[in-house]
Order: structure tokens, then sequence, then C-alpha cells
């Protein structure tokens, strides 16, 4: 399985990668994850790229480029991969097709999870992280169960929120997102790649529809 998964910020990208992940046993290459873990490590990369996350704003082209290519070579993307985030634009769209045409494992199909905006305000607002384990959880929609995750996990629920999760920062990315990665709908459309899934749904249904929507012989 070699897809990407397109979508604006809270669609569910993350969510359903990690299903994917599950149930094909291929790796989920997320370009915002692997941005904060070097944030998190204060690496140069990580110390270049946190003022534009913090803002909204997509890091630059030649970061996130040096990034992926790295991570496409490794062992574990050999077999396949589920790209979350990547590309965000034509010219990461451009690179990453050279990369792949290199690799000679070219994409098999690219799935639009799509969501009105005002679901997607409200996905993101609520949006919280448990610090302790990483779990995603929305205080609106799916808040946790505090005795539930500590007999899980052994901890109770330390909810964070990410900054760029912050109203004010969200209204800027939802404006990248329509500025810069929509226009790839109508470049994978061109390629044969794009299949369209309603992404309105619960993680289950959504994740059926992905199943029916990308070609048979790619899971
Ligand atoms: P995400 O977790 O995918 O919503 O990404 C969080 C933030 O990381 C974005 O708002 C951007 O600042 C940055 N980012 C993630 N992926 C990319 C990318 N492919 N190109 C540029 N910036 C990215």
């Amino acid at each position: 399985m070699r897809i990407v998964l397109l979508g604006a910020p809270g669609s569910g990208k993350g969510t359903q990668s990690q299903i994917l992940v599950k149930t094909y046993g291929v790796p989920q290459i997320s370009t915002g994850d692997l941005l904060r873990q070097a944030v998190a490590a204060g690496t140069p990369l990580g110390l270049r790229a946190k003022e534009a996350m913090d803002a909204g704003r997509l890091v630059d082209d030649a970061t996130v480029l040096d990034m992926i290519g790295e991570r496409l070579c490794q062992a574990d993307a050999a077999f396949g991969f589920i790209l979350d985030g990547f590309p965000r634009n034509t010219a990461q769209a451009d690179a990453l097709g050279s990369m792949l045409k290199k690799l000679g494992r070219p994409l098999e199909a690219v799935v639009l999870l799509n969501l009105d905006l005002g679901v997607l305000f409200r996905r993101l607002t609520g949006r919280r992280i448990c610090e302790g384990c990483g779990a995603v959880f929305n205080i609106y929609t799916a808040p946790p169960d505090p005795e539930a995750h500590l007999a899980k996990t052994g901890h109770l629920p330390q909810l964070i929120q990410r900054p760029d999760d912050k109203e004010e920062v969200i209204g800027k990315r939802l404006e990248v997102f329509d500025a810069q990665t929509k226009p790839l709908i109508d470049y994978y459309k061109g390629a044969g790649l794009l299949q369209v899934v309603d992404a309105d749904a619960d993680v289950d249904t959504v994740f059926h529809a992905i199943q029916r929507a990308v070609p048979p012989r790619v899971c």
C-alpha cells in the first residue's frame, strides 16, 4: 500500500492512518509528527520549523523534503507507506513524484478526507492529547473516560492542547490549506489517483469507506 491521505487539518488523517497501520502493517509517515519530534528534541531542524508551525504556516519545502527523503529510504517504508500531511503543495507533490519514481515505487492512490469547514473548526478546537501516552481525545465529541484510561495505561489522562490548535492559529491553518493544499485535489485528479471519502462520520465508517475507495490490489 502506497497512499497519501489528503485532507484539511482536523479531517482525521492521523486517526485513520493509525488504523491503516494496524490493518496493513505499513508505516504512517506524518510530516507533522516528524516536525513535532524535531521541535521537542531541539534539533536545528526543529528550531527552524518551530516558528512557522506555531504560527500555522507551512515549514519551508527544502526542510520538509530533506526529512521526507530520508524517511522514505528507511527499511520499513520499502513495502509501503501512508503519507499523512505530506505533500502540502504542488512543489512538494512534484518532488514526491520524482523521489518515488527513482525508488521505483509510485503512488497507488490519494484519498481525500472531505469535511465541512464548520466541523473541522470544532474538531480542532476540541482536540486534546494525553501528555502521558499521546492518545487523542475531543472534549466535545470524544472526551476521555478517566477510569478506563487509567486501567488501560496506568495513568489518568493529562490533557494538553497542541499550540497550533489554539483558536487564533486554526483560522490560519485552514487558510493555508485552502490556498496551498487544495490545488492538490485537481493535481491528483488529473493524475487519475484521487479518491474522495466523506469524513463526516464515525471512525469505523470512514475507515471502511477508505478501504472501499482504495483499489483492491493496493489493500
Ligand atoms: P499537521 O500535524 O500535519 O497538522 O502539521 C502541523 C504543522 O507542521 C503544520 O501546520 C505545518 O506548520 C507543519 N507541516 C506539517 N507537514 C508539513 C508539510 N508537508 N509541509 C510544510 N509544513 C508542514
